[in-house]
């Protein structure tokens, strides 16, 4: 039997499927598997411990450690069914709004969502007991009619928190004593820096909820409510709101510096919230004319916000009738379904089964690190590649400063050389298109922000065009 597949997914489902089949395969040593399938050692290990971390394999302690099937939890077993359109309503009336912003970034990721992500990584930890940190100080603040909340009595509430009495048992979570200081630090730093306008305060960890139409391939017109939690809303008279995200990360986004696109500045998931949110609250709150999204960062006292105006609305709206008809379209076609394709990008970090994923880790770009193991693999490789890098500099300076010449580099677009190149700061040594280039020269960035400006400007004046036009015709 042959396991070597060229898919990493279907490979491990096959995989998968021959210690299933037969009582004699549970239990073997990898060197044992490896014997009878014929697979290569180490790729049969990496294989196992994906299958053991998607929960379909369990590892035995011991030397040789032996595999297992995981009793009741086999990982493609729960796929999801197909359904018609009925049985799709039925199980999900509503969309909420982290299973659309999956599918924005990655369809099959939203089918790892969707078959039941069971457990949460210890950041994730760490977010959701802040947020519930924050939703119980702020309630605190509210009902004592009080700005802000003295340091003490907010380390306070936190530790009543982490007691989690009051959460449902299934959505407990488990936090490590070395996560705790950083907990506390964001504590102590959002207690002590924030100051807040009860009085004003609209919703605190509150599920909104708002419907959208888009059009079935019947033709049939189909309705369907999108909902989404948010950690705090607050009124902004006389017609604006503000939505706050905290963000216990340790990194900001890039600083606004005379972009006249602010949602650039936001956190990677933050474009989709800030669209997404900003709908939501115009709809619930009619009169509400634009709604700032304010991504808090406790930990570095940092924040970037991004505002969604109410002429936007029709615009996100229509994006986000494409999305929920794409989640409906994909649930209904069940989790074989070719549909679920994979989109690797920065995202892959926050995946809830990157072992699953037929993508290899190392094509996966920003996203491509699973675990600390493999973060140290590629911090060495990165200093490897540094010091290569720095030799090779010093090689080529010295050899195009002797030979007078750029060295000419392959390339299936036309010409490319590395040597010195000529820009507005002087001069930097780096692989260019030369000016004589059949290719042209380096392109700038698209000014997206510039882009839509134009494409605005145009759209309005046609309409203006069309309109003296029609009444024209109608004269
Ligand atoms: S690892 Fe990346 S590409 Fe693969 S399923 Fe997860 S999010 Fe999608």
């Amino acid at each position: 039997m042959t396991l070597l597949r060229e898919s990493v997914h279907d490979r491990r489902a096959q995989l998968f499927a021959w210690i299933s089949a037969d009582d004699a395969h549970g239990g073997l040593t990898a060197r044992e598997i490896a014997e009878q399938t014929g697979m290569d050692g180490r790729t049969l290990r990496h294989d196992l411990t994906a299958l053991a971390a998607s929960r379909a394999l369990v590892r035995t302690p011991g030397r040789p450690a032996r595999w297992h099937l995981l009793e009741g939890a086999p990982a493609r077993a729960r796929s999801l069914p197909p359904r018609t359109f009925e049985q799709m309503r039925e199980v999900f009336p509503t969309i909420r709004q982290s299973y659309l912003s999956r599918l924005d970034d990655c369809s099959l990721a939203l089918l790892f969502d969707l078959e039941g992500a069971d457990y949460s990584s210890h950041p994730q930890a760490r977010g959701t007991l802040f947020h519930r940190f924050t939703a119980e100080a702020l309630r605190t603040m509210q009902r004592e009619g009080e700005r802000r909340i003295p340091v003490g009595e907010a380390l306070e509430i936190l530790y009543e928190v982490l007691l989690q009495r009051d959460v449902p048992e299934s959505e407990r979570v488990r936090i490590p004593m070395r996560e705790l200081p950083l907990l506390r630090i964001g504590v102590i730093k959002w207690a002590g820096e924030n100051e807040f306008n009860v009085d004003r305060i609209a919703a605190i960890e509150r599920r909104l909820s708002a419907s959208l139409n888009y059009v079935a391939p019947t033709g049939e017109l189909i309705e369907r409510t999108l909902t989404g939690q948010v950690d705090l809303l607050v009124m902004n008279p006389p017609d604006g709101a503000t939505v706050v995200d905290w963000k216990m990360t340790w990194a900001l986004p890039a600083e606004p510096t005379g972009d006249p696109d602010p949602t650039r500045h936001l956190s990677y998931e933050g474009y989709f919230q800030q669209r997404f949110y900003g709908w939501l609250v115009m709809r619930s709150f009619p009169a509400v004319q634009s709604v700032t999204l304010r991504e808090v960062y406790p930990l570095v006292s940092g924040l970037r916000k991004a505002t969604l105006l109410r002429s936007d609305l029709e615009d996100v709206e229509r994006e986000l009738a494409i999305l929920a008809a794409e989640f409906d379209a994909r649930v209904q076609a069940g989790g074989e379904s070719p549909l679920w394709s994979p989109s690797p990008g920065k995202h892959c970090s926050y995946c809830p089964r990157p072992g699953d994923c037929p993508i290899e880790a190392e094509a996966r770009g920003e996203g491509a690190i699973e675990d600390g193991d493999m973060a140290k693999r590629y911090a060495a490789q990165f200093v490897v590649a540094d010091q290569v890098r720095k030799h090779r500099v010093k090689a080529l300076k010295a050899w195009v400063d002797r030979s007078g010449e750029a060295v000419p580099l392959k390339s299936a677009k036309g010409r490319y050389v590395m040597g010195w190149k000529e820009t507005a700061n002087g001069r930097r040594f780096v692989p260019f298109v030369p000016e004589d280039s059949d290719r042209g020269p380096d392109r700038e960035e698209p000014d997206l922000a510039a882009a839509l400006r134009a494409s605005a400007d145009q759209a309005e004046a046609q309409t203006v065009q069309g309109d003296a036009k029609v009444r024209r015709r109608v004269a």
